[in-house]
C-alpha cells in the first residue's frame, strides 16, 4: 500500500491551522496502469494471469484496454501447441487458480477455454482499497491512431480516415458515453510516435484532448522521438501542444500518462513488450473507478517509470516535490516552461528534395518548453516568476530501468503541468 500523505489541494488548511494534522478526507497514493492487452485482443496471455502478477508486484489499479472490445460476453480461445494458449499454459492457470476456474469446451477438434469477462475478474481480484479493476479499451484504427478510452461502458469502434478526425470523433464518443452514463470517463490519446505517428498539428486541430501518453513501454513507439520521420519526442509534442493551445485557451491543461501497452508475459527482455514498465501515481480519496478518474481529470497524479515522488504542491507561487530517493541514485529535475510572448512561428520539415517530410510535425522555436530551472535536490522547488504560462517538472535519476523499452532507459518521473496566473 502506499500511504504516503499526498498533498495537493488541501495544503493551505492545515497550514492556517499550524499543524498537519490529517485532511478529514485523506488522500492515498495509488499505482496504476490504464494499457494493457490480454488474450482478448493481441497479448500472449489470459486476462487473469495478467491481473495477479499486476495485484502481486502492489499495484493497486488495473485496466484491460483491449483493441476494438470490452472484455464481455462469451469469448473461447483455441487451446493449441505453438499458440498463446497451449496445453501447458492451462495446466498452469489451473494450478494458479483452480481446477474448477478453467472452463474448457470441445467442438470437433478444437479445444478451446473460455476467457474471463470483466466481471468475472473484478469478482475475483477486486479487494476493498488495495485493488480495483476497471473497464478500458484502446480504441484503434488500423494503421492510424489509437486512442485508449477508460470507464466506457460500449465498444467504440475503430475506423478509417484523417487522424485529427479519427482522434476527434474518439474523443467525442467518449464524452457522449460519460453525458449518457453519468460515469466520469476519459480518453488518453496513445503512442503518438508509433508507426506513422500522430502530428503535433494534428494534435493541436482536436477540441478536447485532455491526455496523452508522454511515456508507453511498448518497443516500437519512440518515446524519445525519430528523427528520420520528423518526430520529436513526447515532451516536445506535451510542450508545444500545452503552449500553443493557451494562446486561444487561457485554462487548456495537457496530462502525460506512462503506461505499459503490455503484450507478452512469457518472454521477459529487451524488445518484448512486457508489462512493469511505466505507470501512473494517482492521488485519490479512495480506491474506487469515480475517485480515481476524477482524480485524473484535476490533474492529481503523475507519471513513473520509476521514480515515486510525494508531497506535490502547486500553491499559485510555486511547484515543489520530495522524491522518495533510493540510496545511492541521483536524481535531476528539470522544471520546464514557456513564457509569455514566446515565438508561435513553426516550419515544416524539409527532405533533402526541399519537399515537406510527410506525416512529420513541425519545428517550433526554442522559446517552448524551456528548462526553466535545473536542480540535483531531492525536495525541489521552483517559485514562479510571474511570465510563465505554465510549468511542469521531469525528473530523470541515474538508475537504468530494470527490463526497460530499449536499452538504457532511465528511470524518471512526470509531474503534470500547472498553469501560472
Ligand atoms: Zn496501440
Ligand atoms: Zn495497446
Amino acid at each position: 500500500m502506499h500511504r504516503e500523505l499526498g498533498i495537493f489541494f488541501r495544503l493551505t488548511i492545515p497550514l492556517l491551522l499550524g499543524v498537519l494534522a490529517p485532511a478529514p478526507c485523506e488522500a492515498e497514493w495509488y499505482k496504476g496502469v490504464t494499457h494493457v492487452h490480454s488474450l482478448w485482443s493481441d497479448g500472449d496471455t489470459a486476462p487473469e494471469v495478467i491481473a495477479a502478477w499486476y495485484k502481486e508486484r502492489g499495484y493497486n489499479f488495473a485496466a484491460f484496454s483491449e483493441h476494438h472490445v470490452l472484455q464481455e460476453g462469451d469469448k473461447y480461445f483455441s487451446i493449441m501447441p505453438d499458440s498463446y494458449l497451449t496445453p501447458a499454459d492451462v495446466e498452469e492457470i489451473k494450478q494458479q487458480f483452480d481446477e474448477d476456474w478453467v472452463e474448457i469446451k470441445q467442438e470437433g477438434n478444437s479445444t478451446r477455454m473460455r476467457l474471463k469477462t470483466h466481471e468475472e475478474l473484478k469478482k475475483h481480484f477486486d479487494e476493498p482499497g488495495k485493488f480495483l479493476l476497471f473497464p478500458a479499451e484502446e480504441i484503434t484504427s488500423l494503421g492510424g491512431p489509437h486512442v485508449n478510452a477508460l470507464n466506457i461502458r460500449e465498444a467504440i469502434k475503430g475506423e478509417r480516415g484523417d487522424y485529427a478526425v479519427l482522434i476527434q470523433h474518439y474523443i467525442d464518443q467518449v464524452n457522449a458515453q460519460r453525458q449518457q452514463y453519468g460515469l466520469p470517463m476519459i480518453a488518453h490519446v496513445n503512442h503518438i510516435n508509433f508507426s506513422d505517428g500522430v502530428t503535433t498539428e494534428e494534435l493541436l486541430k482536436l477540441h478536447g484532448l485532455e491526455f496523452f501518453e508522454v511515456y508507453n513501454g511498448h518497443p516500437a513507439v519512440h518515446n524519445w522521438g525519430n528523427a528520420g520521420k520528423g518526430m520529436p519526442a513526447t515532451d516536445r509534442h506535451w510542450d508545444v501542444i500545452e503552449s500553443m493551445n493557451l494562446l486561444t485557451q487561457p485554462d487548456y491543461l495537457l496530462y502525460g500518462v506512462a503506461t505499459d501497452d503490455s503484450h507478452e508475459y512469457k518472454a521477459w527482455e529487451v524488445g518484448k513488450s512486457n508489462p512493469g514498465r511505466g505507470w501512473i501515481m494517482v492521488n485519490a480519496d479512495s480506491l474506487d473507478t469515480d475517485a480515481l478518474i476524477r482524480a485524473l481529470q484535476k490533474g492529481a497524479f503523475y507519471a513513473s517509470t520509476g521514480v515515486l515522488l510525494d508531497n506535490i504542491v502547486s500553491d499559485g507561487k510555486s511547484l515543489s516535490f520530495t522524491i522518495q530517493a533510493k540510496e545511492g541514485v541521483q536524481y535531476k529535475t528539470q522544471f520546464i516552461g514557456t513564457l509569455k510572448g514566446f515565438d508561435s512561428r513553426s516550419q515544416p520539415v524539409l527532405d533533402t528534395a526541399g519537399k515537406p517530410l510527410p506525416r512529420a510535425s513541425h519545428t517550433y522555436s526554442d522559446e517552448i518548453g524551456k528548462v526553466l530551472a535545473e536542480t540535483g535536490d531531492t525536495s525541489p522547488r521552483y517559485a514562479f516568476t510571474g511570465n510563465e504560462l505554465y510549468v511542469r517538472a521531469k525528473i530523470v535519476s541515474d538508475k537504468l530501468q530494470d527490463n526497460p523499452f530499449a536499452d538504457g532507459d532511465l528511470e524518471s518521473a512526470w509531474v503534470q503541468p500547472v498553469l501560472v496566473k
